[in-house]
């Protein structure tokens, strides 16, 4: 069986991470979004309220399940037994990051995981977790870049209703 993990933040997810999901879930067998919990940081929102957002927005992909750890990504996939590590690439500046990481990983787990990349579609080559926070932070209308249910989560972390602005 095929199984990869696609690791990261997902603070929140967009419609660029729900793209790469979606093509991945018909490559893999069963494909792990797995939300890294990172203590140092100080995310919008908490490792629970991104896991249901993800839940919601794959609730009709049967083979994608949602995990969230604390920790390095290898040591998750050593635990669960899985070799395949799934990110996406934007464009040429995630790529010098992104190829770093992935030979890190691939050294740190004597060889073990691998890293396959998804390039983005190009519909969502501009969206970013972050681009769309400071969007909404400012009261931004950021229904082209995250699901309904995730933008209204947005919209009430920063205590404004979707409806005053039109959207
Ligand atoms: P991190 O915080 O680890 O960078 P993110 O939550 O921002 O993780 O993203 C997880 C993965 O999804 C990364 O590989 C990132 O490059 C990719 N990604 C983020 N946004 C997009 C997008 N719009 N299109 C394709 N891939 C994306």
């Amino acid at each position: 069986m095929k199984i990869a993990v696609y690791p990261g933040s997902f603070d929140p997810i967009t419609l660029g991470h729900l793209d790469i999901i979606r093509r991945a879930s018909a490559m893999f067998d069963k494909l792990v979004v797995v939300v890294s919990v990172n203590t140092a940081k100080s995310p919008l929102f908490s490792a629970d309220e991104r896991v249901k957002m993800i839940k919601e927005a794959v609730k009709d992909l049967s083979n994608v399940e949602i995990d969230c750890y604390e920790g390095l990504i290898i040591d998750y996939c050593k635990e669960k037994n899985i070799k395949i590590l799934l990110r996406g690439l934007r464009a040429i500046t995630d790529f010098e990051y992104e190829l770093q990481i992935a030979q890190t990983n691939k050294a740190f787990s004597h060889n073990e995981v691998d890293t396959v990349f998804l390039t983005t579609s190009l519909e969502y080559a501009y969206l970013s977790s972050s681009t769309v926070r400071e969007f909404a932070s400012f009261h931004g209308d950021i229904s082209r870049c995250v699901t309904d249910y995730v933008a209204q989560k947005i919209y009430e972390k920063y205590g404004y209703d979707k409806q005053a602005i039109g959207g």
